[in-house]
């Protein structure tokens, strides 16, 4: 395929990857087409999918409905600016949100990824409180090992020991980490946390029931119940940063639904669009929107980005909502969680291999790292393409998070390819 090694050898020399250390690091495949849980290399190999392009094509790749109704957005209505203008796929997403999401989450606004999410939350939280006479209340709370994105606002809010910006500690706002209250103990102590700064607290950012890029560390709904009701007791805002767990990924629409847990705030991204285009939306509750009514334009929440609202994106995301509805998405996490939970199992037993979790579609191995050495990331992404899988372990982690319509057999060839790698590299220890 002599044009496919053109753009290759032509366009390698100019990109730069994400969190990777481009000296050392092996090239990257190129993918010249995405069907369902299959990419297909430039070479004509097939590998199948196990991380959903970083959680976001939940409904497989290519889906026909989305892919038609990108096509029929496209034919009328690419984009058009948001500021003083609306269209049709925005406001049908935004009424579908607010109808799908728990309590008086009503209030949507568009963005075009999560870490911006996020940023536009902190946002809301802040001037909350500054709307409403108390301006000291500005800090945020966060936890230990959370993830909550790559821009400085969010990187001030990720787990500072986890490495991945320790570079930039410093040039950041500073802000308050706790530990997540999985205990008496710990409750007594976040409770007391949160007592102990109200005056100066804006909000608490959660990642409920799964941290994701921080190591795919699981908490339960109790523990969520108990976050929601300190942040309620102490007057201080909660957010729920839902950009890997909403849209059934835990096995309900969203993680909060199963602590009964309506946060302030609550950050979408990932798989809102089915993977298909960028979008993100952080919902406000109806309070927190009233907070910023007033006859002072200074009120307004200043924020706006230029392809916020995007008609193709929302076409998208309107798409991906309708095959929630039509199709059995939650049984389908449902199975592939017992699946994930069976066929991972034995990797427990296994040298090498600290723990072995599952939530919902996640099924993650953690592993421990031989005395002396770092886990061969490398070694272990090469072996999985070798084996005809798509994984990309990171930190200790190897994990699964699949699209939902992947067969049991599919799902059997990439528990297989996890056991057989975890297997190999045991007998290396
Ligand atoms: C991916 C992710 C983000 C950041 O989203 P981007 O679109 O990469 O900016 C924030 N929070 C959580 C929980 C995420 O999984």
């Amino acid at each position: 395929m002599p044009e496919t090694r053109d753009w290759l050898t032509g366009g390698l020399p100019h990109i730069w990857q994400p969190y990777t250390q481009m000296q050392t690091a092996p090239a990257p495949l190129p993918v010249v087409t995405a069907q369902g849980v299959r990419l297909r290399l430039a070479d004509g190999r097939e590998l199948i999918d196990g991380i959903s392009s970083w959680w976001t094509a939940c409904h497989g790749y290519s889906h026909p409905h989305i892919r038609a109704a990108v096509e029929a957005q496209l034919a009328t209505l690419p984009h058009v600016m948001f500021a003083g203008l609306v269209h049709e796929p925005a406001l049908r997403l935004a009424a579908r949100l607010a109808a799908l999401l728990p309590g008086d989450l009503e209030r949507v606004f568009f963005t075009e990824s999560g870490s911006v999410a996020v940023e536009v939350a902190l946002k809301m939280a802040i001037q909350y409180w500054r709307n409403k006479g108390q301006p000291a209340k500005q800090r945020i709370v966060h936890f230990r090992h959370a993830y909550h994105g790559d821009t400085f606002a969010t990187m001030a809010l990720c787990d500072p020991e986890e490495g991945m910006h320790a570079l930039f500690a410093g040039t950041m706002p500073d802000q308050i980490m706790a530990e997540l209250p999985t205990d008496a103990a710990l409750r007594r102590a976040f409770d007391l946390l949160l007592e102990t700064h109200a005056e100066r607290l804006a909000a608490v950012i959660v990642a409920p029931l799964v941290q994701g890029a921080g190591g795919m560390r699981m908490h339960d709904a109790a523990t969520l119940a108990f976050v929601a009701e300190a942040c309620a007791r102490n007057n201080v805002l909660l957010i729920a940063d839902e950009i890997m767990t909403g849209f059934g990924r835990t096995g309900r629409m969203f993680a909060c639904e199963e602590a009964d847990v309506i946060p302030d705030i609550i950050c979408l991204s990932k798989a809102l669009t089915g993977g298909t285009l960028p979008l993100a939306a952080t919902v406000a509750r109806t309070h927190v929107f009233a907070a910023f009514l007033s006859g002072d334009p200074a009120a307004a929440l200043m924020h706006g980005p230029t392809y916020m609202a995007n008609a193709l994106a929302c076409a998208a995301a309107n798409a991906s909502l309708d095959l929630f509805e039509r199709k059995p998405r939650l049984e389908q996490v449902a199975a592939i969680e017992a699946q994930l939970r069976e066929e991972l199992a034995p990797c427990r037993a296994l040298a090498g291999v600290a723990d072995v979790r599952g939530k919902g579609a996640i099924g993650a191995g953690e592993l421990s790292c031989q005395p002396g050495g770092a886990i061969d990331l490398h070694g272990l992404r090469r072996r999985f393409v070798e084996l005809g899988v798509w994984l990309r372990p990171f930190g200790k982690l190897v994990y699964l998070m699949p699209p939902f319509i992947v067969t049991p057999a599919e799902l059997t060839t990439l528990t297989a390819a996890v056991r057989t790698v975890l297997t190999e590299r045991a007998g290396t220890l």
